[in-house]
């Protein structure tokens, strides 16, 4: 299901409820009921949903509710506080500083938009005024630095890669202290998102971040991911600790509760939202603007 859609289940089972004549506590279940499909048809984590049921009941209720209230109101509100905290985790993320370096990481599986949100996110810095740049520490797949060369130079954004050296630590780290030394402000480190075996690829990002030491570390997950989304964002997190979860493709046909889960599993903040494949196609994450909009 689409995430548009699943903002239209919603919305539809709230006004439903607030629209029909009898607005008794069979009717609120009904409402939750439907909601909670929704979301599970989405891929949103059961035991989310089945806490998110809970807190809708407990915060609406209904059997207390005193005469004359208004109980559309009420339910719409916690309706919409609920799937709030679904979506945020409390945790305040990173932010950079200017007039000095901020080194920020990327991490994720291969594929999942790894290479292309650096670059949306360095000329998002380079918009607001950071001096920002690129560093190329996936060595592992041939064409990577090629891509993000392209990426960076149709942006305009300094970059550093090797062509030969295969070290992606080396690479890493001579990136950063090069940029470091011409006083970038933005340097956003891309690394490889594969190996021939996934403990090779989780030893190489604790290796990368313990040479370049990032301010903040960004999982990259795919929204399409689904079900998996807690598994290997709980994976990542065990091994190369992230501060911060961009979800990218939320243009496609993803329902994107996958991803929303993995916020909830890591307790770790959506920073951005990757809306198509273009470099400005990157959209600020904010809690509730997000349900705002899922919402109509
Ligand atoms: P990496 O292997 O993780 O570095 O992934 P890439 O950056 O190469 O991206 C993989 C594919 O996903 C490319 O075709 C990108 O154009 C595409 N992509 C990345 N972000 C988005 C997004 O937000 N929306 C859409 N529609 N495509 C995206």
């Amino acid at each position: 299901m689409v995430l548009q859609d699943l903002g239209r289940r919603i919305n539809s089972a709230v006004s439903d409820l607030t629209r029909s004549a009898t607005l008794d506590e069979k009717a609120f279940d009904n409402m939750i009921k439907e909601i909670c499909s929704a979301l599970l048809e989405a891929d949103v984590n059961v035991k989310l949903v089945g806490t998110l049921r809970k807190s809708i009941k407990q915060s609406v209720n209904f059997k207390e509710l005193p005469a004359g209230v208004n109980k559309k109101r009420i339910i719409q509100k916690a309706v919409f506080d609920e799937l709030v905290k679904l979506v945020d985790p409390h945790a305040e993320p990173f932010k950079p500083k200017k007039g000095r370096a901020n080194v920020i990481m990327f991490v994720g599986l291969q594929g999942s938009g790894k290479t292309t949100t650096c670059t949306k996110l360095a000329r998002w810095y380079q918009t607001r005024g950071f001096k920002a740049c690129l560093v190329c520490a996936d060595t592992f797949r041939a064409g990577a630095f090629d891509q993000l060369k392209q990426n960076a130079t149709k942006a305009k954004i300094p970059y550093y890669g090797s062509l030969t050296q295969t070290d992606p630590v080396i690479v890493a780290r001579d990136g950063v202290e090069k940029f470091k030394k011409e006083r970038f402000e933005i340097i956003i480190v891309d690394t490889s998102g594969r190996h021939r075996q996934e403990q090779e690829l989780f030893d190489e990002m604790v290796q990368i971040q313990g040479a370049v030491k990032p301010d903040q570390t960004i999982m990259v997950l795919d929204s399409s991911i689904g079900q998996q989304a807690e598994a290997q964002s709980k994976a990542f997190k065990a091994s190369a600790d992230f501060g911060a979860i961009i979800i990218t493709k939320t243009d496609g046909n993803a329902s994107g509760g996958g991803a929303i889960s993995a916020v909830a599993a890591t307790h770790t903040p959506i920073v951005f939202i990757g809306t198509g494949e273009h470099m400005l196609d990157l959209e600020r994450f904010a809690p509730q603007a997000f349900i705002s909009k899922l919402l109509g």
